[in-house]
């Protein structure tokens, strides 16, 4: 009963009766040869054979999850990919989902590890929160690989002549500008002490000295490359055009210029082939690449998404945050990248976020809920619509069709659920109410059906702008069709580098990865509803020549989070006899 139990104890509960990974990956038509265990219970995939042999086989439908504008304390988009994976598989379907591999800051601090929750999780929970099969550690050591490279180098060319690094070993000197760095090291926690640093403080032998930092390691644009790859030697060249710095003229120095984009691919061999683990009703479900979408694209990967569509007849994939950063970012860059088109979108809502959205003051993680939450609400509820019905209206613009999924708590009244029902119905969505996480699969039958039947429609997919459009053309349509903004003001460097980036032939073609923040359709997380009268303001733009992204930035963003008064490691311990980890969510 998840009313009664916290989510850990549900999962080591289910983890008493799950399959071995082998029997859900044969389940599924992977060949003994194409799986590679790491224990009984997880396994990765060899991407590259499935998809060689099933290189003819027509893809299953393709289904994204996304939300209404949620509140500080997420609005269960994980918990529902996982109850529809789970509605399907009940009904019988051939089903699969992808969700994103959790980060150890978010973890280990207020959020969670995002498997789920309640009777719609991803198991087993502990190597799923606690660094899975290492594809994190992959992506720390290739990452921070090239500041070792940067920060040696820049030593090396302090202490030799020209001719010394010649002799020595073949160098040319690449003259960096050590106040103009790109790049930071990252470790997979918040610690706010490390976003400001100073390295290299001892001798001339102990390293150049200069100004440093910290990001959290989901941020990486390495994290962001394994989630747009093709393969590995897509993989192998978009490393090698990571910008590290700028040498003393404003030139950017890359990864390949520090001869260094071949070792950090080298570590990220095995973090290419997606993770394979089970949902608690033992469907399976595939967890690659990382969750930090408000820099990156924070989607699943797609590799992971194009062996699950050859394998499944419906694959359930997940974008981070709501449908004005997640889904727009799924729509118009993580399938502009993979050429999959999508069927439907699943826009999730709570009645605790719509009632948020309608005047109810803003709940903060890890202290109680306010108690304008507790009981009915229905002018609340109602006047809350207005965000998910704008929502709606982004992913028709996209030309598929949109399910709501009610995501019911059990304190949610039947009248406030209604009024949801009305509206997202007159708005033109089909409507599902879901019980996934009090009742598992038994309680998505309703919304698995709509899912179904949504993919059953004809659908006319198409993208929001095309890449010959110029970029601050392209933000002004993404700022005035998918956040409501009336327009688009820019910072003096902001304008620059837009216009650089338009005269630029490289570049202008690369895609748009919007960054703002999640808690708001506006680029203030005060703003709930459906903001009016105001205009985006981006600040900076970054461009992520490895990635292939230009980063439009409203609003402040910081790489490194900071850990909270009350964080979850806390609550985390292992029982000394069984050796199983307590306290994980
Ligand atoms: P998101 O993916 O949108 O950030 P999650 O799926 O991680 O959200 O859910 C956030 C938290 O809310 C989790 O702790 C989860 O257990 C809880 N949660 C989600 N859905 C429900 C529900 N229907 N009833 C109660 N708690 C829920």
């Amino acid at each position: 009963d998840p009313t009664k139990n916290p989510d850990w104890k549900i999962a080591q509960a289910a983890e008493e009766f799950m399959k071995p990974i082998k029997e859900i990956a044969g389940d599924l038509g992977i060949t003994d040869d194409e799986l590679l265990l790491h224990g009984h219970y997880v396994a990765k995939v060899d991407y590259k054979k499935v998809l060689d042999r099933l290189k003819d086989k027509p893809d299953g439908k393709y289904v994204d999850v996304t939300a209404i504008t949620p509140t500080p304390l997420g609005e269960g988009k994980s918990t529902t990919t996982m109850g529809l994976v789970e509605g399907m598989g009940q009904r019988g379907m051939n089903v699969t989902a992808a969700i994103r591999q959790p980060s150890g800051g978010p973890t280990m601090n207020i959020k969670g590890s995002a498997a789920g929750g309640g009777l719609a999780q991803c198991i087993p929970l502990t190597p799923f929160s606690l660094g899975l099969t290492g594809d994190i550690n992959a992506i720390m050591n290739s990452h921070n690989l090239a500041m070792v490279a940067l920060n040696a180098r820049m030593q090396h060319e302090r202490n030799y002549t020209d001719e010394q690094l010649e002799r020595l070993s073949g160098m040319k000197r690449l003259n960096i500008d050590p106040t103009n760095v790109e790049m930071g090291f990252i470790i997979d926690y918040c610690c706010q002490a490390l976003r400001n640093i100073m390295i290299g403080m001892g001798g001339r032998a102990d390293g150049f000295t200069m100004q440093s930092r910290f990001g959290i390691a989901v941020s990486s644009e390495v994290m962001a490359i394994l989630a747009v790859a093709k393969d590995l030697k897509d993989m192998r060249e978009r490393i090698g055009k990571i910008v590290v710095a700028y040498d003393r003229t404003g030139k950017p120095i890359t990864t390949d210029d520090l001869q260094v984009g071949g070792a950090m691919t080298a570590w990220m061999v095995e973090a290419l082939n997606p993770n394979l683990l089970q949902s608690l009703e033992g469907q399976p479900v595939f967890v690659h690449a990382g969750p930090f979408a408000n820099i990156a694209i924070g989607q699943s990967s797609i590799l992971a998404d194009r062996v699950a569509l050859k394998l499944s007849d419906y694959h359930i994939t997940e974008s981070g945050f709501g449908a004005d950063i997640g889904f727009e970012k799924f729509w118009n860059l993580k399938c502009r990248y993979s050429g999959l088109k999508p069927n439907c979108a699943v826009v999730v809502a709570t009645i605790r976020a719509l009632k948020c959205h309608g005047g109810a003051p803003i709940p903060v993680p890890g202290k109680p809920m306010p108690e304008e939450y507790n009981g009915e609400n229905v002018g609340w509820v109602e006047e809350g619509c207005k965000n998910l019905i704008h929502h709606i209206e982004t992913v028709k613009k996209a030309g598929i069709n949109p399910v709501v999924c009610i995501n019911a708590f059990y304190t949610d009244t039947d009248n406030e659920i209604a009024a949801v029902r009305r509206l997202a119905e007159a708005a033109g969505a089909r409507v599902a109410l879901s019980r996934h996480w009090e009742y598992g699969g038994e309680g998505a039958l309703e919304f698995a059906d709509a899912v179904k039947d949504a993919c059953e429609e004809e659908n006319d997919f198409k993208f929001l702008y095309d890449l010959e459009l110029p970029l601050r053309d392209r933000i002004d349509k993404i700022a005035k069709e998918v956040y409501g903004a009336d327009g688009v003001d820019y910072s003096d460097t902001a304008l620059a580098k837009a216009k650089k980036i338009e005269a630029d032939p490289e570049l202008s073609k690369l895609g748009t990865c919007m960054v703002k923040t999640h808690l708001s359709l506006s680029d203030n997380p005060a703003l709930k509803g459906v903001p009016e009268g105001w205009r985006l303001f981006v600040r900076e733009i970054l461009t992520y020549g490895g990635a292939g992204f230009v980063v439009p930035v409203a609003g402040t963003i910081s790489l490194m989070p900071g850990t909270g008064s009350n964080p979850a490691f806390r609550r985390v311990d292992v029982d000394p006899e069984s050796g199983k980890v307590t306290g994980l969510f």
